[in-house]
């Protein structure tokens, strides 16, 4: 890959410090947006202003960023969304971010010097559609996730113009490419305007008919039993299918922290629908998208953490840095990646369907063996100040996650001071006095600082 085909890299930033946070660690691009226009409305607190000052900072640094508009509105919201428009015609940021057909139009109307990207959440996966958005205007199509990159690279060979972008990290939505209503049923908040829930990752236990509740692992157990007696022996298609149909029951299930609230579920041999997936990564694979075609390796994330955006924006920069430079995959970005909070990774539908391993049937929650623990706020007379995020130690050894990998370093914890008294332990939660603690080198300003969790 040669160094003007890499394709950028697209963090997201859901407030204005992410965004500096993600040109800091190395993004070409970031995708933000007002919550009133774009999905993920909580922990999003971007606002006009906001835009008003990343968008020059991002050109007179060479980045880019697109704002996202990718809610469907209904008429009520329509002049907002036109003065919307106005605005960004004037801040031109380098593309608007879109799924609504009248959005669109509006966006050609009020922006038309602002380039045009479709969202995911149209879920376009083939050349017809991408040329009909071509001719309204369109100039990057935002894949659907659950593409596989042979897909891609057939679609960027008959419509070579189109720009394509295609998220390689995050969390992967169980719906086809978040089509889903079962948070706005079980909490009322609307996943198409970025309140999801996660329903889908919520533990259920499972009832029969009779309201006994039933060993979910014994009952998979079952299946392989099933699945093994329809493999030796093909020709047992009848006793197959009344084995089937065993499995082809109503069930009720019964969220842990929802008891009584009972829900009937169909449950076919395919299991049921109702689970939580693996996170997606497909950061070994980079240089085989690139060749596919795709410009901008998106990844997914407006709602998680400022060390998030700064952990995989530079574990993904040093990825397509070594690529350029024609080094191999460097193993040791597995460790990076995972030091974010994560529900362990798969490559999404990279190669096809996902199969066995992208699955996390045990638990809901996201882990890491890491964990922040400050945001360094200024280095002065070989003391570094700290807001603290996770209780610090004097003795624990931390370290500093700095914007080039190579560039870590670690160190023990001493000398710590809460104002001008000495303490054995730093706590968050107090901003009144400064929380410093001794480093003999320079460290800039923003740098994050983690240990073991
Ligand atoms: S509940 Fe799950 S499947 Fe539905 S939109 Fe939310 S994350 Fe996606």
């Amino acid at each position: 890959m040669k160094k003007n085909e890499t394709p950028e890299l697209l963090m997201p930033a859901g407030d204005l410090g992410k965004a500096y946070t993600a040109f800091r660690y190395g993004a070409d691009a970031i995708y933000c947006g007002v919550p009133m226009f774009s999905l993920r409305t909580r922990e999003n607190v971007f606002t006009d202003k906001d835009l008003a000052e990343i968008i020059p900072f991002a050109h007179k640094n060479g980045k880019k960023v697109y704002v996202t508009t990718n809610a469907f509105p209904h008429q009520y919201l329509i002049p907002l969304y036109e003065k919307h428009f106005k605005l960004l015609e004037e801040l031109k940021p380098d593309g608007i971010i879109f799924a609504d057909l009248g959005v669109l139009s509006l966006a050609n109307e009020f922006a038309p010097s602002v380039p045009k990207h479709l969202s995911v959440q149209t879920s376009t996966v083939n050349a017809p559609a991408i040329n009909l958005w071509k001719s309204l205007g369109v100039e990057r199509i935002i894949l659907a996730r659950e593409m596989a990159i042979k897909e891609v690279a057939q679609i960027h060979k008959l419509v070579p113009d189109m720009e394509l972008e295609y998220f390689v990290h995050g969390a992967v939505c169980m719906a086809y490419s978040g089509r889903c209503l079962l948070s706005n049923f079980t909490g009322g908040r609307d996943a198409n305007r970025g309140a999801c829930n996660h329903t889908c990752r919520w533990n259920y236990k499972v009832y029969d008919e009779d309201g006994r509740e039933v060993d979910v692992a014994h009952h998979e157990d079952q299946r392989k039993d099933l699945d093994k007696k329809k493999t030796d022996n093909a020709c047992c298609a009848k006793k197959s299918a009344r084995s089937i149909r065993d499995f082809e029951q109503v069930k009720i299930v019964e969220e842990e922290q929802r008891q009584g609230q009972m829900v009937p579920m169909e449950e076919d041999f395919h299991g049921t629908h109702i689970m939580s997936s693996k996170d997606m990564c497909m950061i070994e694979d980079l240089e085989a998208i690139a060749k596919a075609g795709v410009c901008s390796l998106k990844v997914e994330g407006r709602n998680k953490t400022a060390y998030y955006c700064a952990t995989i924006a530079r574990a993904y920069r040093r990825a397509l840095d070594d690529i350029s430079a024609g080094k191999t995959f460097d193993e040791s970005l597995w460790g990076e990646v995972h030091a974010t909070a994560n529900r362990g990774f798969f490559p999404g539908f990279l190669h096809g369907k996902p199969r066995e391993g992208s699955m996390k049937y045990e638990a809901n929650i996201s882990t890491s063996p890491k964990e922040v623990c400050g945001i360094v706020k200024n280095w002065n007379h070989r003391r570094i100040e700290i807001v603290v995020k996770n209780r610090i130690k004097a003795g624990a050894t931390i370290e500093f996650v700095m914007p080039k990998i190579e560039d870590d370093f670690t160190m023990t914890a001493e000398v710590l001071q809460f104002g001008e008294d000495a303490v054995e332990t730093l706590h968050g939660g107090n901003d009144n006095k400064v929380a410093s603690m001794k480093c003999e080198k320079e460290v800039p300003v923003g740098v994050f600082i983690r240990q073991a969790s």
